[in-house]
């Protein structure tokens, strides 16, 4: 394969913000006078999809606790509604089901929603969660919810056919997109830091500027960049500066290999995606001995693409050093970061303990599928959008990615030189200005 000599702008990573940013920063070239697809090239070590985008469990929602994020996923709803059908996105709607300990957090986001324009229900108190809950579903069961936030937009899309999707529309921009072109060191200017040229194992590309897009494999070109390891963090009035700029969670989800019609509204329509936190014990369904009597939360969906009923619930921290983590083979290849028995009776059990259907279903879970992957985030676990090394563009997500499909715009629209507001509480140094973004009670760190 022949990589080009030179190109204007290097995108490394074929995932939902290499190819976003690559399709709307061709557009905007183009409206501008100033370019077009033609002068970006997208390389990917693998392929199109061959990374966190293509294993996601691909929900799309706007509930978050901190008002930046929820800002940035309005924007982005917008972008997954724009072309429903090349983005393979369904509309179907989000609800947060949640325990007294997470009401205050819950109704909040229920009112700066409202604020911005952004379409839910709210309901409190226990009775009339349940009323609500039962009034979608006859056989709902779930104990110690006290809210429902119902979120009319959002909802999944398809995680290899979006991929697909983006990908054709940045082609037919004329962006270039090369597999197998793997990025493995940078050379940088002599008078300057800025990168003059990737060196890949199909040769040495120059370049103008580069945008990085790599999602779990972040930490490696972050070393590979020559950014710091270990970054100051201030935070609740205290300056750390050994803090680990990088960390690894591992992703649970899984398949429940039933007819994915099974899970109907009792109108016959397809339900919402569901998240279900609550701090109910939680028994097995399988011999009734106890899993957890500490919060416990979970997501699922009907989806005919994973053939079931399919979702995650809590991911659980990687304790090794961030290098020595093998992020490689990747998802459902990896030998160690897939889930296992332990998930696959909490996440059948919860599914039970929410609604009846789900009883004794437990034996259909699709085991002859490997799921789960890693992701990599930032300390505050907090996506950064920002430039580094002068001609560097960082699009680290944090792992809250793949429903942050307008990020890709917003950052084309920084590379042509206009500062977007949506992207500015993403900067690098908020870490050392102590701008962190605000914690919820929620037991996932994305929320
Ligand atoms: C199991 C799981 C489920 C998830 N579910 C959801 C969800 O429901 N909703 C949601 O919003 N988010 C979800 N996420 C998070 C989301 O998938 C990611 O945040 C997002 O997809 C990251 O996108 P990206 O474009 O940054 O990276 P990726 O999609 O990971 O793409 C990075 C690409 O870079 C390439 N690459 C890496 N290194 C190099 C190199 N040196 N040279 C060339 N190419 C390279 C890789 O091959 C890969 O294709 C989930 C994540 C996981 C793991």
């Amino acid at each position: 394969m022949s990589v080009p000599q030179g190109v204007k702008y290097a995108i490394i990573g074929a995932g939902v913000h290499g190819l976003s940013t690559a399709f709307h920063l061709a557009q905007r070239l183009k409206a501008a006078g100033r370019g077009s697809g033609a002068d970006i090239l997208v390389v990917d070590k693998t392929g199109v999809g061959a990374g966190a985008s293509g294993i996601a469990c691909g929900v799309v929602r706007n509930n978050y606790f901190q008002p930046a994020m929820r800002e940035l996923m309005a924007h982005s709803v917008e972008v997954w509604e724009s072309d429903p059908k090349a983005y393979s996105y369904h509309p179907v709607g989000y609800m947060q089901i949640s325990p007294e300990s997470m009401h205050a957090d819950v109704a909040l986001i229920y009112e700066q929603q409202k604020a911005i324009g952004y379409e839910s229900t709210f309901v409190e108190g226990a009775d009339d969660s349940m009323r609500y809950m039962r009034g979608l579903f006859d056989d709902w069961q779930a104990q110690g919810i006290t809210s429902v936030l119902h979120e009319k937009r959002g909802g999944y899309a398809n995680n290899q056919a979006s991929m697909r999707g983006l990908a054709a529309k940045a082609q037919e921009e004329g962006v270039r997109i090369l597999s197998g072109v793997e990025v493995n060191s940078f050379e940088f200017g002599s008078n300057s830091g800025a990168v003059t040229a990737l060196n890949t194992n199909q040769g040495r590309i120059a370049c103008d500027t580069v945008v990085v897009g790599v999602g779990p494999w972040v930490n490696k070109i972050w070393n590979l960049l020559d950014l710091p390891k270990k970054i100051t963090v201030k935070a609740n009035g205290k300056v750390r500066d050994d803090v680990p700029m990088w960390k690894f969670w591992c992703l649970e989800e899984g398949t429940l290999g039933v007819d994915p019609h099974m899970h109907r509204t009792n109108d016959g329509r397809f339900p919402p995606v569901l998240h279900v936190d609550t701090d109910a014990p939680l028994y097995s369904d399988r011999d009734r001995k106890l899993i957890t009597d500490k919060i416990w939360g979970i997501y699922y969906k009907p989806d005919f693409n994973f053939g079931g009923v399919q979702g995650g619930a809590s991911p659980y921290k990687v304790e090794q050093d961030p290098d020595q983590v093998a992020v490689d083979p990747y998802g459902p290849e990896s030998p160690e970061f897939v889930v296992g028995e332990d998930f696959i009776e909490m996440w059948c059990s919860a599914l039970a303990h929410c609604q009846k259907r789900f009883e004794g279903q437990m034996p259909l879970y699709k085991r002859d599928e490997n799921s789960g992957g890693l992701g990599c985030f930032t300390p505050d676990n907090f996506p950064v959008f920002d430039r580094f090394r002068e001609n560097v563009y960082v699009i680290a997500d944090s792992n809250h990615g793949y429903k942050m499909i307008g990020v890709g715009k917003l950052v084309a629209q920084e590379l042509v030189g206009e500062t977007s507001r949506l992207l500015e509480p993403f900067r690098f140094a908020r870490f050392a200005k102590g701008e962190l973004h605000p914690t919820s009670h929620s037991p996932f760190p994305w929320s």
